[in-house]
């Protein structure tokens, strides 16, 4: 099962190297570890430069900048493998400059780039993207920290929270209002601001799943960031952060339809090895039939995502279009992800409710997918409107 050969539209020999190679890592130096690292809240930073030595930190980046020529399945290879070790915090916290990088490879100066990017990419500084405040996620227009211009530099004051890597982060994207009068998307600004900034104050949040992920809430009181930290152009910085979901939805569907597939491996395995009865388990029709509504489910969301990637890859489709089909792969491929948890931990029994099993995780972790990065409904709402629906 799952063991057909690549489809080579979608991936190259190039791809399957980097898959081997990127596999061994993950097999050797995370799965062994996670639970550990899960249950102690953290995963140790050196962990950034070996990711950054396989090249799985710089996809896509300039070469001058210490990146490596890639596209988006060299993306989806990260997300997918990293996921074969089941622990979604890790993933999130060790690729979080995957939401708060592009911005300023997109957007920034030439000087902005060359100061911030290298770091990054060498895995020595971590990258952190901070949109969502206490007053709402879903409703980025709506947003409440402001960035006062005095001199050459701006004053920040207001509050971010559920930031992924806001404990460690060195660098922080962040959605900034730059025209209070401007109550609307046309007043933001994206804004580089330090993670040893005077003023920024975080602090660790308890969560539900991603244990092994820093999630912080972040207070900004009189911050001072020198205007050259701006990200584009002032007030433009709406359609910065709106681009950067995108592609942030697309490699969590990639992702989720991991998550489902490692459920389904645990729960098959343990169908095969555990007898009830005189028999297998995998030998009853309810059970097979539940391993096969799984498979059913990842196969048609990953057929979505793929699909998804290789018409954007390849320039084809219309943009509108393009975005809602990025929305429903989410919801399609995170609800994949939540069925599978579940049913997988229905076959591990009385196991699947133990920690250290994968599937436990993952049922934990399932509902950060279905909410973070563009919940589902604001996923639908959105796709309807694109198709103009
Ligand atoms: C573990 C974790 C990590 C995260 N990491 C980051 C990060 O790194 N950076 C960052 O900026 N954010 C991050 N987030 C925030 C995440 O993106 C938001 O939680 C998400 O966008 C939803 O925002 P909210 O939680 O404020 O919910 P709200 O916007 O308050 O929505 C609450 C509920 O109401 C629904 N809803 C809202 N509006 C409507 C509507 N018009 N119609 C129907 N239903 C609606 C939503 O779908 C949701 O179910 C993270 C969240 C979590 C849990």
């Amino acid at each position: 099962m799952f063991d057909s050969p690549p489809l080579p539209h979608y991936f190259s020999p190039g791809h399957e190297a980097f898959r081997r190679s990127l596999r061994d890592f993950v097999d050797r130096e995370i799965a062994p570890f996670v639970n550990a690292w899960d249950e102690a809240g953290s995963f140790p930073r050196s962990l950034y430069g070996r990711m950054a030595a396989l090249g799985a930190l710089g996809l896509g980046y300039p070469e001058a900048l210490g990146g490596t020529e890639a596209d988006v399945f060299h993306q989806f290879v990260v997300a997918e493998e990293l996921a074969r070790a089941g622990c979604g915090g890790l993933s999130a916290s060790l690729t979080s400059h995957i939401i708060g990088l592009p911005p300023v490879l997109h957007w920034g100066s030439e000087a902005l780039k060359r100061r911030v990017i290298p770091g990054v990419l060498r895995g020595e500084q971590i990258s952190a993207l901070a949109v969502t405040e206490p007053g709402g996620g879903s409703d980025v227009a709506a947003l409440r920290t402001t960035a006062v211009r005095d001199g050459d530099h701006y004053v920040v004051n207001g509050e971010k929270t559920f930031i992924t890597s806001g404990m460690r982060a060195d660098w922080f994207t962040v959605a900034v209002r730059t025209e209070p009068g401007n109550k609307g998307p046309g007043g933001i600004s994206a804004l580089l601001i330090a993670g040893d900034s005077p003023g920024l104050e975080r602090t660790e949040l308890r969560k539900m799943g991603w244990w092994a992920s820093d999630t912080a809430h972040l207070r900004f009181d009189q911050v001072r960031v020198p205007v050259s930290q701006l990200i584009g152009e002032e007030n433009a910085g709406f359609k910065v952060f709106m681009n950067n979901f995108n592609s942030e939805r697309l490699v969590m569907s990639a992702s989720a339809c991991a998550y489902a597939e490692t459920c389904l491996r645990e729960a098959l395995d343990w169908a095969r090895g555990r007898s009830t009865f005189g028999a297998p388990l995998s030998e009853r029709q309810v059970i097979r039939h539940k391993l096969m509504d799984m498979y059913l489910q990842i196969e048609a969301a990953r057929a979505m995502v793929y699909e998804l990637a290789w018409r954007l890859r390849e320039g084809q489709g219309l943009a509108h279009e393009l975005v809602a089909r990025t929305c429903l792969a989410k919801v399609m491929a995170t609800r994949a992800m939540q069925l599978c948890a579940d049913q997988a931990v229905q076959i591990l029994g009385g196991m699947g409710f133990m920690r250290g099993t994968r599937s436990e995780r993952i049922y934990r972790e399932v509902k950060v997918m279905m909410i973070g990065g563009g919940s589902e409904e604001i996923m639908k709402d959105l796709a309807a409107r694109q198709l103009g629906i």
